[in-house]
């Protein structure tokens, strides 16, 4: 008999998948009001001093979509170390995995950018921070967490 490995079934962690992207969704629709200056200031963890936390199932989208583009970017020949640039961040300034980024990457926007008239409900996105946490205590119970999104990173590579 196949050991159990704690983890739920696939079909329940593709439904978990399904219902981050429809979570992301309205997350980008509550934000669609914001503009921003695009500078990635926020992809260099060393500027703005954070870094997003993504629970097990916003990094397993992630992982796959940056499997899907043939893996992670090419680090900078000569890194700014103080920058402390998100290993996602190409060499042309854009995010590899936009569309799969994390909540955190969604949510976060510097004081340069411009909020929309009627502002974002602090209620709405607690809700669906609480709606991401649940669905990684679905995709993985073993691991759930939240975690820093470099520390994640680097453990890909290692594998
Ligand atoms: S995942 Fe993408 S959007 Fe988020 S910090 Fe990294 S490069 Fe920026």
């Amino acid at each position: 008999m196949a050991r159990s490995t704690g983890l739920p079934s696939s079909a329940v962690q593709r439904e978990a998948l399904a219902g981050l992207r429809a979570l992301y969704d309205e997350v980008d629709a509550l934000f669609g009001g914001i503009t921003c200056e695009a500078s990635t200031d926020c992809c260099r963890f060393g500027v703005t001093g954070r870094e997003p936390y993504p629970t097990a199932v916003e990094l397993a989208l992630l992982e796959r979509a940056v499997a899907a583009r043939g893996g992670l970017p090419k680090p900078p020949r000569l890194p700014v170390v103080s920058e402390r640039r998100c290993p996602l961040l190409g060499a042309d300034g854009r995010c590899v995995a936009y569309a799969s980024r994390p909540f955190g990457c969604r949510t976060f926007f510097c004081e340069r950018a411009t909020p929309p008239a009627d502002g974002v409900s602090r209620r709405d996105v607690q809700r669906l921070a609480r709606d991401v946490a649940a669905l990684s205590e679905r995709f993985d119970p073993r691991d759930p967490q939240a975690r820093p999104l470099s520390r994640a990173v680097a453990a890909w590579r290692s594998r």
